[in-house]
């Protein structure tokens, strides 16, 4: 790896420290100490050689990329494909997609030969309890995306040791900040965020969009820059944060899926609550 620091296996080294001192491993995966060392050790790696560090020599254990396949996705995507097409895919299948997504989605699987694509639905009991008339997304989006997705992927994500995620820090203000490598606390699993595009300006994913011929979401064009379900997606005017778009007029800036609490009671409506449309 040019430019990178030889990567040991992180949790290879907490296992063998656990193995000197002959006790089982009953703790979470990782810890913060741990995201912080890989932070170092990958400082100066590309993009491609950080992925081949997760993905081929299992730095981080067991891994998924997660995606949504919105306005960016194509990028991470390709650059996983390129390292292995058999990372398994999570996509949250909320019930709420724009159709263009949907097919956009089923368009990438099959260029970039992606061979394990995993299509996570809400609970359907879950879903007739708490939101029987599809419309919770109109008085309470925490609840609402706790259904339809942080509860599907928390438990997708049981099985892994960390996840790939697409984030930008010019996206928004939440994400200018992240690191490469985060403790994922929406848990106390121990899991590893990893944000391989963290540092891509929005030039970079446009010109690699360009250089790699890569499909675009249809929606892209006609002023959706950030991508979600139907009903929480508006246009963006140019200039405007590319994720003001998302939940606009609500207090909400995230899903819930990057670690912002959900509401505390799903299942209660407002008083009198009578859905407008
Ligand atoms: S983004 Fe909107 S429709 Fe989708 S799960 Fe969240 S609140 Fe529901």
């Amino acid at each position: 790896m040019a430019g990178c620091r030889s990567g040991q296996n992180a949790m290879a080294e907490r296992s063998a420290a656990l193995r000197e001192v002959d006790r089982i491993d009953t703790g979470p995966r990782f810890m913060a100490e741990d995201a912080a060392r890989l932070n170092e050790r990958f400082a100066d790696c590309t993009t491609l050689e950080l992925l081949r560090a997760v993905l081929i020599d299992g730095v981080a254990g067991k891994v998924a990329l997660v995606s949504s396949f919105g306005a960016e996705s194509a990028v991470l995507l390709h650059l996983a494909a390129q390292v292995s097409r058999h990372v398994p895919v999570l996509f949250l299948e909320t019930g709420k997609h724009f159709p263009e997504t949907l097919a956009y989605r089923d368009t990438l699987v099959e260029r970039l030969g992606l061979a394990d694509l995993r299509n996570l639905t809400p609970d359907a009991d879950v879903l007739a309890a708490r939101d029987g008339n599809g419309l919770r997304w109109s008085f309470d989006p925490d609840g609402c995306c706790e259904i339809r997705k942080v509860a599907p992927l928390a438990g997708a994500l049981a099985q892994f040791d960390a996840s790939l995620t697409g984030r930008k820090s010019f996206q928004s203000a939440t994400r200018a900040n992240l690191p490469r490598f985060e403790l994922d606390t929406s848990d106390a699993q121990g899991r590893l965020k990893i944000n391989p595009l963290i540092d891509w300006s929005a030039d970079d994913i446009q010109q690699w969009l360009d250089a790699n011929h890569l499909p675009r979401h249809p929606l892209v064009a006609l002023g959706y820059p950030s991508i979600g379900c139907s009903p929480c997606t508006s246009k963006v005017a140019p200039g405007e944060d590319p994720r003001s778009g998302r939940w606009k007029g609500w207090d909400k800036i995230e899903c819930g899926i990057h670690g912002v609490a959900a509401t505390e009671n799903p299942e209660d409506l407002p008083p009198g609550y009578e859905p407008a449309f």
